[in-house]
């Protein structure tokens, strides 16, 4: 038998023409060592996971060794970046190595984040500390673990270098997995410039990729449109119905193909309030979570304002097509965010009286200061008693100020066409119980980073691979920062 391909790569961002991307190998690094791969993600991508692991797997892992059929590139792009546009962005401290195919065909790109300087690095250095590549292997697994549509992480190592940042710290790669890195602020470097060629080529590309329908359409640059709008419409419903601040919402950090990426400054609220904000650089809480649909919508814009040469030569008539579609997103959006509500309290559908059923419990989380997660879930336990499931009871109960609103919930239950057994059964599939808590991240960050200690990043992952599984012997990963233990505060992981 002929030993499995250690991996194959086939790069379509590669081939587009050269003003898409520079060519630049990853710095290398003196001494690498692997922390942790992901080895179901990998063979699902058809990598050798054993090889991964080599040293072999490692030397490229780390930047140091370029497999056959990589092609290593920086890609460029523009952005909004909290509201200002700037024209002259780009892969500052990411390298592309190359795309695989999945075991469905499916196309991936594999990147090295943290791999040294490229040409759009500005005054950057490229690199990465350990703190923000364990943030984003937890934080983007365990949205990948809720079925969120995310980019995931493949392998984190350290590099043996030190990276100066206010402190000097140990220096690592993350190496990031993605339906592609095609960003709203990709086809904004070119509208910005006029190049209305280069943004048709992307589209192309984008379409052969993503949106394959589209090719077919009278219009595809509209069709790509409103399915962009769709996509991004659905994923910020699911941020919501889970308590998740993405925190710096760029144009540059929204993927066409609807994953989330970029987790900076990211936080999982635990009170519920819609203005929590954690991002240490988000001062006017433009990205607060209440403000996340609305964000998304301003995105929309910036991507139709790219696409107008491509919808029709009258410009009127190319703004009112555009305008159309996304006018559409609050209606698309909220009836994304309704139908997980309804999950969320056990209900096949939601009208607007029960729009007045979650607004009224989000307010009591609100006044109460409740745990947002814990709360939902707690309620899951409330709709049935099976008696099958362990109890979160001894970390979270509902005061007696939610006891009308418990009898109303529960009134409604009974009237919905659900059993209660299989309105549990949503419920629980809808509430997760175990979330990256601030705290838990930021202990995993600490322990790695001080003693090179990575128990409890590796236990944190196996805990929030399970997120709708409580066991009460992980107590301690599902309940709320106690005072002392809070994190206010997030960073951009530069
Ligand atoms: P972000 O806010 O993380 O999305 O990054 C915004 C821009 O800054 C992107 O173009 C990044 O590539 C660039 N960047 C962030 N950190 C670094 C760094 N350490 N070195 C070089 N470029 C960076
Ligand atoms: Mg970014």
């Amino acid at each position: 038998m002929t030993p499995a391909k250690k991996l194959s790569f086939d790069n379509s961002y590669a081939r587009l023409p050269e003003g898409f991307y520079s060519r630049q190998l990853p710095a290398t690094t003196p001494q690498p060592g692997l922390i942790r791969v992901n080895r179901d993600l990998a063979t699902a991508l058809n990598i050798d996971a054993d090889w991964l692991a080599s040293d072999d797997g490692l030397a490229m892992l780390a930047g140091n060794q370029m497999p056959e059929g990589a092609d290593p590139i920086a890609t460029v792009y523009a952005g909004h970046q909290f509201g200002s546009f700037n024209p002259q962005l780009g892969d500052g401290r990411a390298i592309l190595i190359g795309e695989v195919l999945d075991q469905q065909g499916q196309r991936f790109d594999i990147q090295l984040k943290g791999a040294g300087r490229t040409p759009y690095s500005r005054g950057g250095d490229g690199k990465s500390p350990l703190g923000p590549v364990i943030r984003e292997y937890i934080v983007s697994e365990a949205m990948f673990a809720m079925g969120v549509p995310t980019t995931r992480a493949l392998a984190a190592v350290t590099t043996g270098e030190q990276v100066y940042r206010d402190q000097v710290l140990p220096g690592a790669i993350l190496t990031r997995v993605a339906k592609s890195h095609i960003r709203i602020g990709s086809l904004q470097f070119f509208a910005a410039k006029g190049q209305t060629d280069a943004v048709e080529t992307l589209l192309n590309h984008l379409i052969q990729r993503h949106f394959p329908d589209a090719e077919s359409a009278d219009i595809p640059a509209l069709a790509v449109f409103t399915e962009v709008m769709h996509r991004q419409a659905e994923l910020i419903a699911q941020w919501q119905s889970l308590g998740f601040i993405h925190g710096v919402m760029n144009t540059d950090n929204m993927l066409l193909s609807g994953e989330t990426i970029d987790y900076g400054p990211c936080a999982f609220m635990e009170e519920y309030h819609p203005g929590k904000v954690f991002s240490s650089i988000d001062a006017q809480g433009r990205y607060a979570f209440g403000n996340q649909p609305a964000i998304a919508q301003w995105n929309l814009a910036q991507l139709a304002q790219c696409l107008l040469p491509l919808l029709d030569e009258n410009m009127e008539m190319a703004v009112e097509m555009a305008q159309q579609v996304l006018n559409e997103f609050p209606d698309i959006f909220f009836s994304a965010y309704r139908q997980r509500m309804a999950a969320k309290l056990g209900l096949t559908s939601c009208d607007e009286d029960d729009e007045k059923l979650y607004q009224d419990f989000l307010a009591l989380l609100e006044q109460e200061k409740c745990d947002f997660t814990l709360a939902f879930r707690r309620l899951s336990e409330l709709s049935h008693s099976s008696g099958e499931i362990e109890s979160i009871a001894d970390i979270f109960t509902f005061s007696d100020t939610f006891s009308p609103w418990l009898a109303r919930w529960q009134t409604r239950q009974q009237q919905d066409p659900l059993q209660p057994s299989q309105a549990q059964q949503q419920m629980l599939a809808a509430n997760p119980v175990f979330i990256p808590r601030n705290h838990l991240v930021e202990e995993a960050i600490q322990t790695a980073t001080q003693d090179g200690n990575f128990d409890r990043f590796h236990q944190l992952l196996t805990v929030l691979e399970q997120p709708f599984h409580y066991h009460s012997q992980w107590q301690d990963y599902a309940r709320p920062a106690k005072p002392e233990e809070r994190v206010l505060q997030t960073f951009c992981g530069t």
